[in-house]
């Protein structure tokens, strides 16, 4: 699903610290927790899980890294897709704060496990800033600005108006925006690599080219692979939007969206475009986002589909879209075009529980480069026993695609361009 996207052509793969490669699975193995996908969420998972005493194999379908985890925009946004509001909204004051206090804590999670294992990931925390499209958008982010300090004690977030925004970024046709000063960025793929490191350091038995494709779930978990299989007390699934037909119990609850990014050649003044190293989005349902790379390329997402085959030309696709942000860089050349999967769910909110033995998380719906680090501990709390905080993530389960696995798409897709279409008009 993820074969033309164009991964080996992006800007993430040119610029990855080196990775020993992990083997094939051959025969079997046994292991006390068996992780499938080796995405944030699954390294994160095996991660804890060996530090918690568990010996741990982790089977990757193709490269650890290359799913959305090595491939996204690199985004650092605290929270949950959906905001304050729209958490209180949905769940009452005292749910939404407990929810909200958890993605903080994914944060610092995040931040220290970088620290820990001097990940080289250009990690910076200087800020993200969601610029506003309409006029509109500024009443709601300053109303967002006021229940994050009110509600949640997070003074951290604060409305600026066009003209200060336009001296962050570059970019004419903005009414504002809102500044979180937690957020940031950092190099997605070296940040995986990174974990993979550290996971093999804590030992845990990585495997690559290891597709899954059988999991039993009677008694513990069994893995096979065409090469072998793993037997373990417990199974970690970990695939995202990649998950496609392996447990058909929870394929209807995700549904996958291709998402394109390109990277400039580096520009001649990086910081006259975006200053202060900020990570940049827009309040677009189809959003664009935006951030400076290590070297000072523009490193720009924008434009969706919601069909299975890729746009002819990556490149042409994106730059439409960056050039309607940015057309002063109409001369700067692009020189890469990647894309990948984002698995949204109906409520925007992840869908994590467990199948007997076998625990899942995934559908992080656009924002999942900060949540797996607390998904990983959580996990491996119930694995250990304690199982309030996981609990609490399983609350949040989404309800299916109208239609199920088989009839999302035409469904949802419908739905997609009517927003989309919204948002050109
Ligand atoms: C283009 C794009 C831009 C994004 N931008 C941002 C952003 O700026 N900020 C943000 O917070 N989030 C962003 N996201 C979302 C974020 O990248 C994801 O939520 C996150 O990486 C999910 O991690 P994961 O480990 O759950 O899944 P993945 O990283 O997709 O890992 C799943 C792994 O499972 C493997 N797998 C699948 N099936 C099998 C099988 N049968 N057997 C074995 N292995 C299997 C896959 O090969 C893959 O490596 C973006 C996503 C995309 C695609």
């Amino acid at each position: 699903m993820n074969d033309g996207l164009g991964m080996e052509r992006s800007y993430y793969v040119a610029t990855a610290a080196p990775f020993a490669p992990a083997p094939r699975l051959e025969g079997e193995v046994n292991a006390d927790v068996v992780v499938i996908g080796g995405g944030y969420t699954g390294l994160h998972a095996a991660l804890n899980a060996a530090e918690r005493g568990f010996s741990v194999a982790l089977l990757e379908a193709g490269r650890i890294g290359w799913g959305a985890s090595g491939r996204n925009g690199g985004q650092i946004i605290p929270g949950w897709r959906k905001g304050a509001s729209e958490l209180i909204a949905r769940y009452g004051k005292h749910e939404a704060r407990k929810l909200f206090e958890l993605a903080l804590e994914a944060r610092t999670l995040t931040i220290n496990r970088i620290a820990q294992h001097a990940i080289p990931c250009d990690l910076h925390v200087n800020g993200h800033l969601t610029l506003a499209a309409k006029r509109a958008d500024t009443r709601w982010m300053a109303e967002e600005a006021a229940t994050l300090a009110d509600v949640m004690d997070y003074p951290h977030a604060r409305v600026l108006s066009a003209e200060e925004a336009r001296a962050k970024v570059a970019a004419p046709d903005f009414h504002g925006g809102l500044l979180d000063s937690c957020g940031g960025h950092l190099h997605p793929l070296n940040y995986a690599l990174g974990l993979a490191g550290a996971a093999r350091a804590a030992g845990v038995r990585l495997y690559e080219n290891a597709r899954v494709t059988k999991v039993k779930t009677i008694a513990g978990v069994v893995a096979h692979t065409k090469g072998g299989a793993v037997r373990a007390r417990y199974g970690v699934l970990a695939c995202d939007a990649l998950l496609e037909g392996l447990e058909p119990r929870i394929a209807g609850r995700i549904m996958p969206v291709a998402n394109y990014l390109v990277a400039t050649e580096p520009l001649a003044a990086p910081d006259s475009v975006i200053a202060d190293q900020l990570a940049v989005s827009d309040s677009r349902f189809v959003v664009n986002y935006f951030r400076i790379g290590a070297d000072g390329r523009l490193i720009f997402g924008g434009g969706e589909r919601y069909t299975p085959s890729p746009p002819a030309d990556i490149e042409t696709f994106v730059r439409k879209h960056l050039l309607g942000i940015f057309p002063q860089l109409e001369p700067a050349r692009i020189a890469y075009a990647w894309g990948g999967l984002v698995s949204i769910t109906m409520t925007r909110m992840p869908h994590i529980g467990r199948l007997g033995d076998l625990f899942f998380a995934h559908g992080y719906s656009g924002q999942g480069v900060l949540l797996p680090a607390l998904v990983g501990k959580v996990l491996t709390e119930a694995m250990s026993g304690t199982a309030e905080r996981f609990d609490v993530l399983a609350s949040l389960a989404p309800p299916e695609f109208p239609g199920g696995a088989a009839l999302r798409s035409p469904l949802h897709v419908l739905g997609m361009l009517w927003y989309a279409l919204r948002d050109r008009l």
